[in-house]
């Protein structure tokens, strides 16, 4: 596989760049070897500085639902190009895609709109906070809700029980009111409401992405809708991975429950930079400039990145491709999990509407613990051979596979081919142990 051009603009950009990336993943750490540097992409497809071109499995990381510069989006954003990029004052697009948002979550009355995932959930702690007038949240280890400092708690091994910063440069007083709980096991959570009575939420990822693919069970997600409401304790339903993408309405529209807080991002920007967070009229009037609750932003809101996601969530919803994204889905999973078999490989594959996962272990993964089961040299091995028959895959083992509704019968038939080989390579390397 030919990376020259990756590898001389990689050396490039370690000069002025943090390790030459703006976001750490992209940094190729997990499965080493040099990032891939990108030139361009369509529809289901991208295409990188060398020349290479890939089915994109990664869609950077979940927004380009629609597959890359889709016909429709790329024209509402060149007609706003056309009017200005950003004014420092309020646009009637704003108003057009909040209410296509309140629309498609039935508790969400108003939405702010902000910048990205990680400030949607900055946002909606403190508006917790701020209603609740209680400062303790729960986090599930495993769960991923940006970087803000208050969540960047270690997830997972002993330490995430004590509620240790899992990042430098953040102290532990900011880290001291977040309780860790086990993600599918009410018991923990239940645990820490008896042991606390100054909780104002809990947040979690309604379906997880980021310790791989992992479903609730609906015992549990319902279990916690319950005993939050019992308790007067916020649910925050951080949805900025699965708004839009699990179905129209969300995980919530999926799996049949209702946050008291929903945070969204990836989707809504349909690739531009876009977060939200909303809820009720009463939790949401809290906010300024109605409320005590402050938080604003320079960029929030802005034109092009309306226009952007309104056209996407159109089209979004005129596609309705979520019975095609499960079904696709289901596809690469009985081709995942059959070439493994075929191989000798022991493999799980966890997928929920068009997210998905293969984990290198021969254990059901359910949550943070059984997740890190996983072989992840194999995983690495996978991944490069995936990249050279032509699929680019998420750097990690724990990252979600996206589905976009671009992805063609010839693109499944081109990860089938990719599959088969890269198991083989997989077996072969376990042999040889
Ligand atoms: N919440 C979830 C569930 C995410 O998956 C992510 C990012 O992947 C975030 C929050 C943070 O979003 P952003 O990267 O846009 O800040």
């Amino acid at each position: 596989m030919k990376l020259e051009k990756s590898i001389e603009l990689y050396t490039k950009g370690q000069k002025n760049l943090v390790g030459a990336v703006n976001s750490p993943v992209r940094a190729f750490k997990s499965v080493g070897g040099v990032p891939v540097f990108i030139d361009h992409a369509k529809g289901s497809k991208i295409v990188d500085v060398d020349g290479n071109e890939y089915v994109d499995m990664v869609l950077s990381y979940g927004p380009m639902i629609l597959g890359h510069r889709h016909e429709k989006v790329e024209k509402s954003i060149k007609k706003g190009l056309k009017k200005g990029y950003t004014f420092g004052a309020s646009t009637n697009k704003e108003i057009k895609l909040a209410k296509m948002v309140c629309n498609a979550f039935p508790g969400m009355d108003k939405v702010r709109f902000v910048n990205s995932g990680t400030e949607a959930v900055l946002s909606a702690i403190r508006l917790a906070r701020a209603y609740t007038g209680h400062n303790k949240i729960i986090k599930f280890s495993g769960c991923y809700h940006g970087h803000t400092d208050a969540l960047l708690v270690a997830a997972g091994s002993g330490l995430a029980t004590l509620s240790l910063p899992g990042s430098a440069g953040v102290p532990d007083e900011a880290v001291k009111n977040t309780l860790i709980a086990e993600f599918n096991n009410l018991e923990s959570v239940q645990k820490h409401i008896e042991q606390n009575n100054d909780i104002a939420a809990v947040i979690v990822e309604p379906i997880a992405g980021n310790m791989g693919v992992v479903e609730p069970s609906q015992e549990f997600i319902q279990g916690l809708r319950a005993l939050t409401k019992e308790k007067g304790i916020l649910l925050i339903l951080d949805e900025v991975m699965t708004g839009f993408r699990s179905k129209f309405g969300g995980a919530q529209e999926l799996l049949g429950v209702e946050a008291d807080i929903t945070c969204l991002g990836k989707v809504i920007g349909g690739g531009f930079p876009v977060g939200a967070y909303g809820a009720s009229d009463e939790i949401m009037n809290m906010v300024a400039p109605l409320g005590a609750m402050y938080q604003a932003g320079t960029l929030s809101g802005n034109p092009i990145a309306m226009a952007c996601g309104i056209a996407t969530l159109k089209e979004l919803k005129k596609q309705n491709p979520y019975k095609s994204f499960n079904k696709k889905a289901k596809k690469i999973k009985e081709m995942l999990l059959a070439s493994a078999d075929r191989h000798g490989v022991a493999l799980q594959v966890n997928h929920f509407g068009s997210m998905i996962n293969p984990f290198f272990t021969d254990q059901e993964v359910t949550d943070f613990s059984t997740a890190q089961t996983c072989n992840t040299d194999s995983f690495k091995i996978f991944f490069w051979q995936m990249m050279e028959n032509g699929v680019f895959l998420p750097p990690s083992q724990f990252e979600a596979w996206f589905l976009s509704s671009a992805l063609s019968k010839k693109d499944l038939k081109k990860i089938e081919r990719a599959i088969e080989i890269s198991m083989v390579k997989v077996s072969e390397k376990q042999t040889k142990k």
